[in-house]
């Protein structure tokens, strides 16, 4: 049976242009970019490359862009490295309710060294408002972080005028974290208008374990890796040479493909959509309905678990995800989902379908012919309930 891979929020496979790519740095071009013979400096060229090619991605100058290992260690880097270098000029960090758990963790760990965090709520759509940001602002916030898109309801939120209000208001900092966003829907770092953004490269068919945080000249950032000046002091450590080229050649394939591939995924997107809708009674869609990410399709069912969605799917080949995790034995809501105000019990029937340039009608067709009766047998059975 063909697996039917619709968690591309999750991870994505990746390009085999990408793995072209990346092929000799992993075999014969082992060279450490730091050495001086050529060896060494065919990696540094590579690495040079890459930077420019994603720096002229973000519209931004190749200085200011820093390999990372990912999302997570951009999302840490940005709010750790800001609040510790700009102690000096307040202690007060704004993000919302939303965020990706590598910002969340990251502003708690910031209240226990003594900072105060914000957190904005969001309406139903999962929308941060700007007036509301703007109230919360004060003369020594140091630092803003919403994020461009988010993972598990889709909503795109309105980072220029979240920027906006910011400058109006403070000297802040804007940080977002663009990982769902970067390749699908436009991300230029000028046009946003942020301070800082990060991106990891496996979300978009690059390679796990390699990511950027942009960095626009001037902001003041305490770097979190010590050792080597590698990434110009500022994150140390030997580069990861062939997952940076690979992150720039799946940077690069996404931007030239970007509206061939923006068709593709809403056109499934849609379908998606429309049939759950049409054909199971109590679902709802989450997230906003227009400003969304292009290839995103998110559900809550009424009286099921979206756990037991998910084992089901899995039984018939297809991979899905739902916002719940299960930590120590009970099942626990989505943050998001929560936070766009649904109660514990429907929130735990969450499932989300993020398809990608390699699904075709078929994929879909097979899920809306399978998850009528799925949802129908689960509520016949499930604990929760029905009302
Ligand atoms: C996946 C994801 C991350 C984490 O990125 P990794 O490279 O997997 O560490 C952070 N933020 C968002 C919104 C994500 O979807």
């Amino acid at each position: 049976m063909p697996m039917v891979y619709l968690d591309h929020s999750a991870t994505t496979p990746l390009d085999p242009e990408v793995l072209q790519a990346m092929m000799p740095y992993l075999t014969e071009e082992f060279g450490n970019a730091s050495s001086v013979y050529g060896l060494g400096q065919r990696a540094r060229q590579a690495i040079d490359q890459a930077r420019d090619e994603v720096a002229a991605f973000y519209g931004v100058a190749a200085k200011e862009v820093i390999f990372t290992s990912g999302g997570t260690e951009g999302d840490n880097f940005a709010l750790q490295g800001i609040a510790q270098r700009n102690a000096d000029r307040g202690r007060h960090v704004i993000t919302s309710t939303i965020e990706h758990d590598a910002v969340l963790r990251s502003a708690d760990a910031l209240e226990r060294d003594g900072f105060e965090v914000t957190r904005l709520g969001v309406d139903r759509d999962g929308l941060v408002d700007p007036a509301e940001l703007g109230r919360a602002l004060r003369p020594d916030t140091i630092l803003v972080s919403i994020m461009h898109a988010n993972n598990e309801i889709g909503t795109v939120e309105p980072i220029r005028e979240l920027v906006t209000v910011t400058r109006e208001r403070s000297s802040a900092y804007f940080h977002s974290d663009a990982v769902q966003s970067t390749g699908k829907i436009p991300t230029t770092v000028t046009e946003l208008g942020v301070d800082l953004l990060s991106m990891s490269a496996h979300k978009l068919h690059g390679p796990k374990g390699v990511g950027c945080l942009v960095v626009r000249s001037g902001v003041r950032l305490a770097p979190q890796l010590l050792g080597g000046g590698h990434e110009r002091n500022r994150r140390a450590g030997t580069e990861n040479v062939a997952g940076i080229v690979g992150l720039a050649k799946a940077i690069g394939i996404a931007q030239r493909d970007m509206a061939k591939n923006t068709a593709h995924l809403t056109g499934l997107r849609d379908r998606l959509i429309e049939g759950v809708l049409d054909r199971i009674p109590g679902a709802a869609l989450t997230g906003h309905s227009v400003n969304r990410l292009p290839h995103h399709a998110s559900f809550l069912f009424q009286g099921v678990e979206g756990e037991s969605l998910l084992l089901q799917l899995d039984m018939d080949g297809i991979a899905a995800s739902s916002g719940s995790a299960c930590t120590s034995g009970s099942l626990e809501p989505s943050h998001v989902i929560l936070a766009l105000g649904y109660p514990r019990e429907r929130a735990l029937g969450s499932l989300r379908l993020s398809v990608g340039k390699g699904n075709t009608d078929a994929d879909i067709d097979l899920v809306l012919d399978r998850l009528p009766e799925m949802v129908a047998r689960l509520r016949a059975m499930t604990p929760i309930s029905a009302a």
